[in-house]
């Protein structure tokens, strides 16, 4: 017997793809956004959503409307204090709701952007923004049950996908536990609730370190272990789970999910942290100078902008790029971000990603400047 999953079939015990799980339901016709095109977006609303964190929502100044995956992010780009600063921020918006974009940023102590972003950030203000790029996504793991492990600001990617699911009328079953180090901390406490009244399939969990100013909250206090799972997610071993938190919290995530024999290819996750985001970083898989090793020089083309320069095979075409003095777009120069994602029109690279561009990317002639290093001339679509 089929068993009625959304509007799909599915076999007793097979996952199969959905509308939700499909890439294409999110391509707009006319609303193609290159991860390497910078668009000016203007400020249409500011709302607080704890005492640290904002949503600022976006729409476009050339009127297209927005077209990305849900769990995407883009990269904001502001000149701060003199200095052209780049982060990545999730869309915390979901595809659905195509006139708009939103990014929810969390203050960092001492942050450049985050607490430039809090400080300048009005209705009307412009924002320079490269397109949405990452593989954090439903299609990443089509299934029909999902786990949603949040912390922090984490929470920004399962919120876009939870707003879509919720958005496409689809009754999803989804549990989402989301970590929070008091209740004053928890982020899109109201809109999930609401959510839950909507769908009876979205279960939400809010994990506080602490009970804060809520002493009586019947919440679990504490922090996430294999116990509180077990207890609220019986069939976690079932559910194809999407994890996003600061570095220490997924490592806890991966360790309890594994000590609880969840299958570790069920399990996707986006680290907020770059290992590396240095001006003239080297890339993954940095090796010796081609004098060192006796290798011979390359010219690279620029097609659009009718610039050439020359480097070594040593070098990654970011770095080489930048050193001849043409800057390229980029911004976690370790091969996961994908802002620095472009066609190589002729000729070859080395390259060595670090998940953020997609096999159907590069089948399209598409590759990443920060860890790509040439192996013959090139001409580059920049
Ligand atoms: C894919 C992706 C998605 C993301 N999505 C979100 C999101 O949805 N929401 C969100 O809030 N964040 C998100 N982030 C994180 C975001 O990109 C920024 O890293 C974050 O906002 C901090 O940036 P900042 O400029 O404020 O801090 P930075 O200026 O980068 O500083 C970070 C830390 O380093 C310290 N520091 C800075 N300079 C120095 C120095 N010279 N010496 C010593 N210490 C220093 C600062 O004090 C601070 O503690 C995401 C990151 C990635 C990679």
């Amino acid at each position: 017997m089929n068993v009625a999953v959304d509007s799909c079939f599915i076999e007793p015990g097979r996952e199969m793809p959905d509308r939700f799980c499909s890439a294409s339901t999110w391509e707009l016709a006319d609303t193609q956004w290159p991860s390497h095109e910078q668009r000016t977006l203007t400020c249409t609303r500011v709302s607080a959503e704890t005492h640290d964190v904002r949503t600022f929502v976006f729409s476009a100044r050339d009127g297209r409307l927005f077209s990305f995956e849900p769990g995407q992010f883009i990269t904001v780009s502001a000149e701060i204090a003199g200095k052209e600063v780049s982060r990545c921020y999730t869309i915390s918006s979901p595809p659905t709701r195509p006139h708009t974009l939103s990014i929810t940023v969390k203050r960092t102590p001492g942050g450049v952007m985050s607490n430039w972003l809090h400080e300048n950030m009005r209705e009307g203000v412009e924002l320079k923004a490269f397109g949405p790029s990452g593989v954090f996504t439903p299609s990443s793991g089509p299934a029909a049950k999902l786990l949603y492990l949040s912390a922090g600001s984490g929470v920004t990617p399962l919120m876009s996908m939870t707003r879509a699911a919720l958005d496409l009328g689809l009754n999803r079953d989804i549990v989402f536990i989301h970590s929070a180090r008091t209740p004053e901390d928890i982020i899109f406490r109201n809109e999930l609730a609401c959510f839950c009244a909507l769908s009876d399939k979205l279960r939400v969990v809010h994990v506080c370190e602490a009970p804060g100013n809520e002493p009586d909250r019947s919440g679990p206090v504490g922090r996430l272990g294999l116990e509180l799972l077990s207890q609220h997610v019986p069939d976690y071993r079932d559910r194809e789970v999407f994890i996003c938190g600061p570095g220490g919290y997924m490592d806890a995530c991966r360790k309890m999910l594994e000590e609880g024999g969840h299958e570790p290819s069920r399990y996707h996750q986006e680290s907020f942290n770059f290992a590396e985001t240095t001006e003239y970083a080297e890339g993954p898989g940095a090796e010796p100078s081609a004098e060192a090793s006796g290798r011979i020089g390359y010219t690279v083309q620029l097609a659009r902008a009718g610039r050439t320069f020359t480097m070594d095979g040593s070098q990654t075409v970011l770095v080489a790029a930048r050193k001849a003095g043409v800057p390229l777009p980029s911004s976690c120069s370790q091969g996961i971000c994908g802002t620095c994602k472009t066609k190589v029109l002729d000729g070859s690279v080395d390259m060595k990603h670090n998940g953020g561009i997609r096999p159907r990317e590069i089948d399209k002639g598409m590759r990443l400047m920060c860890c790509s290093r040439p192996t013959s001339d090139l001409i580059l679509d920049l």
